[in-house]
């Protein structure tokens, strides 16, 4: 049934199968991010430098309050560049705490922002760079990949927007792989398998191109490659340096394309039952890349060939399996009562999506997350 209907929704250009078997290339669009990306160990040294390369002299450093004392380290090296720190980054924004930064910001008269840590301190430096126009350093200790985009999600009486916006791109990142030593095993996994979601889609993205893929196939195979590893050692350089290459290139691939289904059903779900972002990620994955197999046969060659070779949607839920994460939405707290709700707004405001969207079917979908059974490609 569903390969009689178009296999895109919400009109306009028709999705980009893009070719890496030899086929043709489509026509496409790519567009370069102006941000400067300094990878390497122990390059958090070059902190001052790579802010006054950007426009900033006096940083406000921000983390959340569990990440105080890297963020005091990191002031430490900024030196006479550091207006001090505000340390109350917390997950998805609220403008009250952005209000409160703000403050901050302007008494100690910073002109620039250097945020240490996950996507929750990045998306509390876009939202101060939105209002300000300050240059952004980044230096991110999860695989979040927010600080190569330049989309923010910010929380206004309990609802989350989301905005896109070239001022709330980080002027420079930092990555220096000994700051993500310390993120604990089922973060780095569920961090890890958040970043892949983002690659995943950019493979199906209606506004896909054939860089984009690349970056795509090589953050996933980076990251599938390294997480079961960083799970059984944390300490594991050569694999936490495998997989923040691989959140890099993930997280270009949300920063350059439009994301669908799962992106949707993730941000439905997180923002409805206050689940945590990255485990959310995780669980849903292979059951949105299962929805959308039949619709998107290139994608899923791409990523057959950057997993194990077996269906896509199984190889991600047998590597959810093997990093020891829930596989079960309602492991995560969501009641089974708001599976209909959840599908009513994952149905709401029309988007793009390579698989027409079905009520019944997303509800099987859902479901299945739920519950923790494998994902099913016939859906
Ligand atoms: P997070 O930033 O919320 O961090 C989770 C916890 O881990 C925090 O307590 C943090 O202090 C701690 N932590 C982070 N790095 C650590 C380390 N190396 N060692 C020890 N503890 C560490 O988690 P996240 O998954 O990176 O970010 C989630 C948020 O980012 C969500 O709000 C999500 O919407 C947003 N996000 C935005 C984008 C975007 O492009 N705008 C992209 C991805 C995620």
């Amino acid at each position: 049934m569903e390969g009689a209907r178009p296999a895109h929704q919400g009109g306009g250009t028709p999705p980009l199968q893009v070719g890496a078997s030899g086929g043709g290339i489509p026509p496409f669009v790519y567009q370069g991010f102006p941000h400067r990306v300094i990878f390497g160990r122990g390059r958090i040294t070059e902190a001052a430098e790579t802010l006054k390369a950007v426009g900033g002299n006096r940083a406000l450093v921000l983390s959340t309050s569990e990440q105080r004392e890297v963020a005091e380290r990191v002031a430490g090296i900024l030196g006479d560049l550091s207006a001090g720190a505000f340390s109350g980054a917390v997950m998805h924004s609220p403008v009250e705490v952005t209000e409160e930064a703000l403050r901050a910001f302007k008494e100690s008269a910073a002109d620039s922002i250097v945020s240490i840590g996950g996507g929750s301190t990045t998306g509390l430096g876009k939202a101060i760079a939105l209002r300000t126009d300050a240059p952004q350093l980044v230096i991110p200790t999860t695989y979040a990949g927010s600080e190569v985009t330049s989309v923010l999600g910010e929380t206004s009486a309990g609802a989350k927007k989301t905005l896109r916006s070239p001022k709330v791109l980080p002027e420079a990142v930092i990555y220096d792989v000994e700051l993500t030593l310390s993120l604990p095993p089922r973060l780095s996994a569920a961090s890890g398998m958040n970043a892949m979601a983002h690659a995943v889609e950019a493979l199906y993205a209606k506004d896909g191109n054939p860089i984009v893929s690349l970056m795509a196939e090589e953050g996933v195979r980076a990251l599938a490659g390294s997480l079961p590893t960083i799970v059984r050692n944390g300490g594991d350089i050569e694999a936490r340096t495998q997989a923040q290459y691989g959140a890099w290139l993930c997280g270009m691939c949300l920063g350059a394309s439009a994301m669908a289904l799962h992106h949707k059903l993730c941000h439905v779900l997180g923002g409805t039952f206050d689940l945590p972002h990255a485990e959310t990620h995780a669980i849903v994955l292979p059951h949105a890349t299962a929805y959308n197999a039949a619709a998107a046969p290139e994608a899923m060659r791409r990523l057959e060939r950057s997993l194990d070779g077996a269906p896509a949607a199984d190889s991600l839920y047998d590597l959810l399996r093997t990093l020891d994460l829930p596989n079960a939405l309602r492991d995560l707290g969501m009641p089974e009562g708001g599976i209909p709700r959840a599908v009513e707004l994952a149905m709401s405001d029309p988007y793009y999506n390579p698989r027409p969207l079905e009520a019944s079917e997303i509800e099987k979908l859902i479901r299945r997350a739920w519950s923790g059974e494998r994902p099913r490609v016939d859906a």
